[in-house]
């Protein structure tokens, strides 16, 4: 430990976003650079208490003392090897987790717990800008060859892994660009699609091959890639949303989040100059009070809507821990994203009724009421049933889990009660060469769970192949997952 007393003399700080009005006007990341003597002290804030419940907090089993202390001693090289010792892509999880780490810190009990999330993307900022991060080329090759389905951060996980210890690997995704949910759900101010693009040249440089416009079950046939591959990983994620059939569900205007994002997303990427969806001048109604909600409030603001509002049905969450949410547990708190803070409206315990449109057939309101839990049963309030305006209404309500494509029946592979690909905690399904991981199997989650799945999936396909593995597995990667 760096500093005995360092959580005595420094309070938590986080970096400054940039002015509203500035970052509103373009769609680049929007943290300033955090000075590096914050940055040391914040680290030093780490109190060595013994058992870091951090570790077991992050599911990729990060080695956040470790770290915390090495950047405290300017010893960024070392802190760079034990960070990607646990996580392949500390720049994703850096920038989008939602650092359950920081809630089981043990200075969290009774004071602010420590900047983790921050000291990780500094590491690897640094690492990226020094030329730290280079490929590992395997030292030998097994002739093995693998398939994985699917680009997001769980089949790049499981692909990186496997091709280091020494597998032909090949990553096959149905859209025209690497990255999943990264790279055309998540919006360009939150992760810079710039991170991915450096990741995949790595990837390829170490042997990874990367086929774009490979639709498993279109244009690639399965039992054609089985026969052809001594293994294959599922790594297709959990798409198939939520939808919310009420009266007016018709009206055009009315869209689902990811059929709003990836085009505007598609934008920043320059291969459009105008999206097929703008929130431009319209009164936006977001439906679903999470991330995903927050992402289209902050696209919509960009976009240059007139308003937004964003509809939650649970109660708004408490400012500080409730005694039934207790430390080391995920805290439920009142959150403010840095989309809450650019601006728009969120109104919690609300329910949608219906839709109503104009006259030729576009939406031109919701009717919504107010909602209490009664016996974990939403019931509405009396007199509350009011309309609000919305010219584009963008749902964001979830996702059920896997699209439940013909190939998969092809395939054979057995689901589990709630709809998602059965696997042991090996990763792998019923049938025999065939593994899961990330949200296919897993059900609508995180990236940090995508690559925790990604990396322990490639240990189970490694030791399938060559008998035994010296691939790590993330420690609690076989743990339940988070909400
Ligand atoms: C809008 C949005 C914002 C989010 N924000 C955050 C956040 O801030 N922080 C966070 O931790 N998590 C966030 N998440 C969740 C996170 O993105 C996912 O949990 C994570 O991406 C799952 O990774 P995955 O690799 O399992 O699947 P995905 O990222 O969904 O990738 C699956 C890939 O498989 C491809 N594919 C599917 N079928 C086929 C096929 N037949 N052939 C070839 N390829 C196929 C898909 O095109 C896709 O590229 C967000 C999700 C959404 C929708
Ligand atoms: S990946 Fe997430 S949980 Fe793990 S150390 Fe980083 S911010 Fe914390």
């Amino acid at each position: 430990m760096g500093e005995p007393t360092g959580f005595l003399q420094w309070k938590r700080t986080t970096p400054k976003r940039r002015s509203i009005p500035v970052r509103v006007a373009d769609w680049r990341e929007v943290y300033e650079v955090f000075p590096a003597d914050q940055l040391k002290h914040q680290a030093g804030r780490c109190m060595d208490c013994g058992i870091p419940f951090c570790n077991n907090g992050c599911p990729l089993g990060n080695l956040i003392p470790d770290w915390n202390d090495l950047v405290y001693r300017d010893n960024w090289r070392d802190a760079l090897e034990r960070l990607h010792a646990t996580n392949n892509f500390p720049e994703f999880t850096g920038r989008l987790c939602p650092a359950p780490c920081e809630s089981a810190c043990v200075l969290g009990i009774n004071q602010d717990p420590v900047t983790i999330k921050q000291v990780e993307v500094e590491i690897i900022d640094r690492a990226w800008n020094e030329g730290w991060v280079t490929p590992i080329v395997a030292s030998h090759k097994t002739g093995k060859r693998i398939a994985v389905i699917g680009s997001g951060p769980a089949g790049l996980a499981a692909a990186q892994q496997l091709t280091r210890a020494g597998h032909d690997v090949v990553v096959l995704e149905r859209e025209d660009r690497i990255g999943g949910l990264l790279r055309y759900g998540i919006p360009e101010f939150k992760m810079e699609k710039r991170h991915i693009d450096r990741r995949v040249e790595q990837m390829t440089q170490e042997g990874t091959e990367f086929r774009v416009n490979a639709a498993v079950g279109d244009n690639v046939d399965i039992d054609v890639l089985v026969a052809s591959h001594d293994a294959v990983v599922l790594a297709c994620g959990a798409t198939q949303w939520r939808d919310l059939p009420l009266p007016g569900r018709e009206l055009t205007g009315i869209y689902q989040a990811m059929e709003y994002l990836p085009p505007s997303n598609r934008v920043q990427q320059g291969d459009m100059h105008d999206t097929t969806i703008s929130a431009a001048g319209k009164h936006v109604v977001i439906i679903g009070g999470g991330d995903t909600g927050a992402d289209c409030l902050g696209t919509a603001l960009r976009q240059g809507a007139a308003s937004v509002t964003q509809l939650e049905i649970m109660p708004r969450p408490p400012e500080v821990r409730a005694e039934s949410n207790p430390w080391p547990q995920w805290s439920l708190v009142f959150r403010t994203s840095s989309a809450h803070e650019e601006g728009g409206d969120r109104l919690f315990s609300v329910n949608t009724d219906r839709f109503i449109g104009n006259a030729n057939g576009t939406v031109r309101a919701l009717v919504l009421n107010e909602v209490t839990l009664v016996d974990g049963k939403f019931v509405s309030v009396p007199g509350t049933q009011r309309e609000l305006q919305a010219d584009l209404v963008l749902l964001a309500l979830g996702f059920v889990g896997p699209q439940k494509h013909a190939w998969l029946d092809q395939l054979g592979v057995a689901f589990d009660a709630r709809g998602n690909i059965a696997r042991t905690e090996e990763f792998v399904t019923n049938v025999p060469g065939v593994f899961v991981a990330g949200d296919m199997g897993r059900g609508q989650s995180l990236v940090v769970w995508a690559i925790a799945e990604g990396r322990a999936c490639a240990a189970g396909v490694d030791q399938y192949l060559m008998g035994s593995s010296t691939l790590p597995v993330p420690i609690v990667a076989s743990a339940r997952p988070m909400a």
